[in-house]
């Protein structure tokens, strides 16, 4: 597209730099099954590395106000060679872009070399967005991912070394999840963060059933019914969704581990750095880590109080 046309305004900070989007593939070849892709008969289909350098010669020229990009490919690094020569090449041109991936599957990273991920630092890598959605293995059948949790460890501390951010997603609340496949999970996301400093862990989202995707159909199964007009959309909670397998109590955990979980690492300074965030950070961060290592979740006088401050619910 015409980048000039949109206007500076339209380019969001990331990073703390304007930032604009670029898709380099599409798809992926993985099937978990809470995912759009799961359903879908295309495979994973790229951009050719010269295509690339052109999209990015064109938004530097176009824009040079941008100074951050952020890859929304479902999965950048399933060709290694691939990735390997746009990186050598965003290094050779030092276009003074740095950017984010937001597709990065655990599968494809182990495919690259500690030289390899130094590489990818180097050609202004600044983090990367793994799924890793559960740390249990029942769990993991049940959404169809592939987890191994010493792989992902490993993974995000290579990647922590070779001077890129680890941003781990997880999500909660699956239809027949038990307390230990809970507890799987939270241990995961413990252990990360207590071993890996870079790391940063997104809020533990609640699993909502995505129409079109093979955990949806599960889901029905399980007696989930989808909001049926435009007033039942509105009414239900993408946060702690009224899913019919999650007990009042459980929704209730769901919703304080969302709130505790936003400040157990260093990720709020990325939405906003005013000093009052900082400081309800720096405040948060300890209660938080200590709330999440002992499981404990009553008495949330920290979440009331924020949602009095901001007059927001989280
Ligand atoms: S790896 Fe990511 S993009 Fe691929 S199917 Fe799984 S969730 Fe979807």
């Amino acid at each position: 597209m015409t980048y000039r046309l949109v206007g500076d305004r339209y380019f969001f900070p990331s990073h703390g730099r304007p930032t604009a989007y670029i898709e380099t593939s599409r798809g992926c070849p993985y099937r978990c099954r809470y995912c759009y892709q799961s359903n879908r008969k295309l495979l994973w289909r790229r951009a050719s590395p010269a295509w690339v350098v052109r999209a990015l010669d064109h938004i530097k020229n176009e824009t040079p106000d941008v100074r951050h990009l952020y890859f929304a490919d479902d999965n950048y690094f399933y060709d290694r060679d691939r990735t390997i020569t746009i990186t050598e090449e965003m290094i050779r041109a030092n276009r003074d872009l740095t950017y984010q991936v937001q597709g990065a599957a655990l599968m494809d990273l182990r495919e690259l070399s500690d030289a390899d991920l130094a590489l990818i630092a180097r050609s202004g890598c600044l983090r990367m967005d793994i799924g890793a959605e559960t740390g249990a293995p029942e769990m993991a059948k049940v959404i169809g991912k592939i987890v191994d949790p010493g792989l992902l460890l490993e993974t995000v501390g290579r990647l922590s070394k070779a001077g890129i951010i680890p941003w781990i997603n997880f999500m909660a609340g699956f239809p027949g999840e038990s307390e230990s496949d809970l507890k799987h999970t939270l241990d995961d996301i413990e252990s990360l963060v207590r071993k890996v400093p870079r790391v940063m862990i997104s809020p533990v989202y609640t699993f909502y059933p995505y129409p079109g995707t093979r955990l949806f159909d599960q889901s029905v199964r399980h007696g989930f019914k989808p909001p049926a007009t435009i007033e039942e959309i509105a009414g239900s909670s993408w946060r702690v969704p009224k899913t019919p397998w999650l007990s009042a109590g459980k929704r209730t955990f769901l919703e304080r581990l969302y709130f505790y979980s936003i400040f157990i690492d260093g990720k709020v300074p990325f939405y906003s750095r005013t000093f009052w965030t900082r400081l309800g950070h720096a405040v948060m961060r300890p209660l938080s880590r200590l709330r999440l290592r002992h499981r404990f979740f009553s008495l949330p006088v920290e979440k009331y109080l924020f949602e009095a401050v901001n007059g927001v619910e989280y």
